[in-house]
């Protein structure tokens, strides 16, 4: 008996069945965008179909050149790019996967000078402000839909899905926001809406009734003058009745100020909006975003929220996600974070999309965990990201890997950020490795300082240290004063400090420690009426775009706090891409006070004393001051072992003992994994 039935159960869609509640949602790898890479296409979606997703979802494909995503974009639309989706079909096929294209006009979106849109206003996120589309244009881009679809029926594609969310074109057109036009396709909900419903009626025409039409639906635009629930759902029932399979839930336009997938988000939080949709449609319709572990999964279709779980980062993460849950080892699934570092912080720099905790995602064909012909014995010293990826590689492998640990637990730098309010995902990949140190067999020797003198009298072959780093500690006079604290010492001893705090570094760490700070109790993310109140998410179906703007469910934060920089530039500069903006707007929420152009006095029973652009000197009357400025690589060991081992084994150096400077999970995993894929 499985411990998730509603999550293996078929669904039968008339026409055709689908093995299982799972689809891995549509995400733009970069691999879409070269006819180069399709192989690379093929291996990846190939891994995932032999993983057990019962359907999946390609990245978006515009119906026509105006439509790109950026200039010479992924587009499906002449008979001469057939082919090359047919490598992806058929290795989806044939590991008895399924498999639609998703067809995703830009519109105002799109990363090139001949952007079009409803009416001709630039979006806050763009640089090219968009043409408006004549109405003759607006009849030309519903049939490139349809074309679109045609080609990618003759590709052995399944189906296709319509991207009509996240404020791309179609939300362009459905919403007053960004719709004011005063022809046919512009005015009252019902012409607005002509445009998508047109889309799904003129395709099913061209696609006859066996072949999966799935319509991404904005279930929550989450931005000003967006839908009232009213018309999503009205939407929906027209959609469904112009002859969509099926329809996924959308969240949030991309320029909306609310978050909607990153770590922070409380696991499945938009699944109430999903089953307002449900409840008023009957086809199938499938809940999205911030679900990564098959128990939330289960949860969400036994309580009959929705009819499929849609994933995408879950299964770069994890290819096996699905055998997992099906064979009774869901520990053993390598879960998604949330932390978009290199997934979508690649996609939207340009470069090819991976996984931080599964550096094989996309690199399916050129990165192999082969089993070894020639087992060796492996020392692996330090357990955080970088070790413990080397290490569980290695023992995967087959290699006989001794794994040494100076603390009593594994994780290093992950166990510091499970400790923040909003990152408790951490904890998982904590989880995960934990259970591949057991499966693999791997020595784990816990309040184990390793010495040179240890290492060497062991008979090693390989020897990977992965020691990590130190916090820095600036030079500043009384820096040893006891209002001082390390972030390493706040976080791992969970201290909660006074009243008035001051935070010295503002780089990731420095935000992170600000939002320990912020919070006293029950994180947010663990509660979903509070996150929804402290990002002015109304749920009540009564305010368009689903946004409160009144500010009264905002949490004050519990203390005052001051978060400092030597640097005059902006604050927040150095966040990664697509999460960077989530963390400036909570600490603003907060009232953080941020002082920029620093120079740190002293510090005594009085403060911390400032000079602020070599101008205003200042006293900050604090209680504590947490000492975020970077960290120092602590490679001792290492060369230690270099003088010492002579050519005893092979000594390697990865993670922040390596490189300080970059310290970053995505590097140390990455370096981990590659240098045991290797030996
Ligand atoms: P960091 O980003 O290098 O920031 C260190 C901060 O300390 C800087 O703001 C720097 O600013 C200051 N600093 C450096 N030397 C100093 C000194 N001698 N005296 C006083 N201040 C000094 O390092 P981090 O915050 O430790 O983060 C490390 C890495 O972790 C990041 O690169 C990031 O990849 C990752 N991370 C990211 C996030 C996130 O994006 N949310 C969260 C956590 C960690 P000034 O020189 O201007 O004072
Ligand atoms: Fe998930 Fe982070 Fe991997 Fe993206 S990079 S799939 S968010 S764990």
């Amino acid at each position: 008996m499985t411990a998730y039935p509603h999550l293996l159960e078929p669904l039968d869609l008339g026409f055709t069945t689908l093995k299982n509640r799972v689809l891995m949602g549509s995400m733009h790898t970069g691999l879409e965008d070269n006819f180069w890479n399709f192989d690379r296409l093929a291996a990846y979606f190939a891994e995932r179909a032999k993983g057990g997703v019962a359907l999946m979802v390609t990245g978006g494909f515009a119906p026509n050149r105006a439509g790109e995503l950026s200039p010479f974009g992924s587009r499906l639309s002449s008979k001469f790019q057939v082919n090359r989706h047919k490598k992806v079909t058929s290795a989806v096929h044939k590991e008895g996967g399924k498999i639609c294209l998703q067809i995703l006009h830009a519109g105002r979106y799109g990363y090139h000078p001949f952007v079009v849109s409803a009416s001709a206003k630039k979006s806050p996120i763009s640089l090219f402000k968009p043409r408006q589309l004549s109405s003759s244009g607006v009849e030309r881009t519903i049939d490139d839909y349809s074309k679109s679809a045609k080609l990618a029926q003759a590709a052995g594609y399944d189906g296709v899905e319509v991207m009509g969310s996240e404020g791309y074109l179609i939300s362009q057109m459905l919403n007053k926001r960004t719709n004011h036009r005063t022809d046919e396709w512009g005015g009252s909900y019902e012409n607005r809406m002509r445009f998508p419903v047109e889309i799904v009626r003129r395709m099913r025409a061209a696609v006859g009734p066996k072949f999966i039409i799935i319509y991404r639906l904005s279930i929550l635009d989450l931005v000003e003058q967006g839908s009232s629930e009213e018309e999503i759902i009205q939407l929906a029932q027209a959609i469904e009745a112009a002859g969509a399979t099926m329809i996924n839930s959308g969240i949030g336009w991309h320029e909306a100020r609310v978050p909607t997938i990153v770590t922070s988000v409380p696991r499945a939080a938009f699944v109430w909006a999903t089953q307002k949709v449900k409840e008023a449609i009957s086809i199938p319709i499938i809940a999205s975003n911030r679900i990564n572990t098959p128990d939330v999964a289960e949860e969400i279709l036994a309580s009959d929220k929705a009819d499929m779980i849609s994933m995408a980062r879950p299964l770069l993460a994890d290819p096996d996600w699905v055998n997992k849950a099906q064979n009774g080892t869901p520990e053993e699934i390598n879960i998604c974070i949330a932390c978009n570092q290199a997934c979508l912080d690649h996609t939207f720099t340009y470069k090819r999309a991976s996984c931080l905790v599964n550096p094989r995602a996309c690199h399916e064909l050129e990165l192999l965990y082969l089993p070894t012909q020639s087992p060796k014995k492996v020392a692996v010293i330090g357990s955080g990201p970088a070790g413990l990826a080397a290490a569980t590689v290695a023992g995967q492998r087959g290699h006989k890997v001794t794994l040494f640990e100076a603390s009593d637990k594994i994780g290093g730098q992950f166990g510091l950020a499970a400790q923040i309010p909003g990152k408790e995902e951490f904890h998982e990949s904590i989880r995960y490795y934990t259970n591949l140190i057991k499966k693999y067999d791997i020595e784990l020797k816990l309040n184990h300082r390793a010495t040179a003198q240890d290492i060497i009298t062991r008979n090693f072959d390989e020897v990977i240290v992965a020691t990590g780093v130190a916090p820095r500690l600036p030079s500043i006079p009384g820096i040893n004063h006891e209002k001082v604290i390390s972030y390493q010492g706040l976080l791992s001893a969970q201290k909660v400090l006074g009243k008035t705090v001051a935070v010295v570094g503002a780089g990731g760490i420095g935000y992170d420690v600000c939002e320990y700070l912020c919070v006293e109790g029950k994180s947010p993310t663990l509660d979903l009426d509070e996150w929804n109140k402290e990002w002015g998410i109304d749920t009540s179906g009564t305010l368009r775009g689903g946004l409160d703007l009144s500010g009264d469910g905002l949490l004050e934060s519990p203390r005052k706090i001051y978060l400092l920089q030597r640097k005059t530039s902006t604050f927040g500069k150095s966040l990664n891409k697509t999460t960077g903006w989530v963390h400036r707007a909570l600490l603003k929420k907060k009232q953080v006070e941020m002082i920029g152009g620093v120079n740190y006095n002293k510090i005594d029973d009085d403060g911390l004393h400032i000079t602020i652009n070599e101008q205003e000197s200042r006293v900050l009357d604090v209680d504590h001051i947490v000492i975020c400025a970077g960290q120092e690589s602590q490679r001792s060991l290492y060369d230690d072992l270099k003088a010492n081992a002579g050519d005893r084994f092979n000594i390697h150096l990865i993670g922040g003992a390596d490189l300080a400077a970059e310290l970053d999970a995505k590097r140390a995993i990455k370096q981990g994994s590659i240098l045991a894929a290797g030996i």
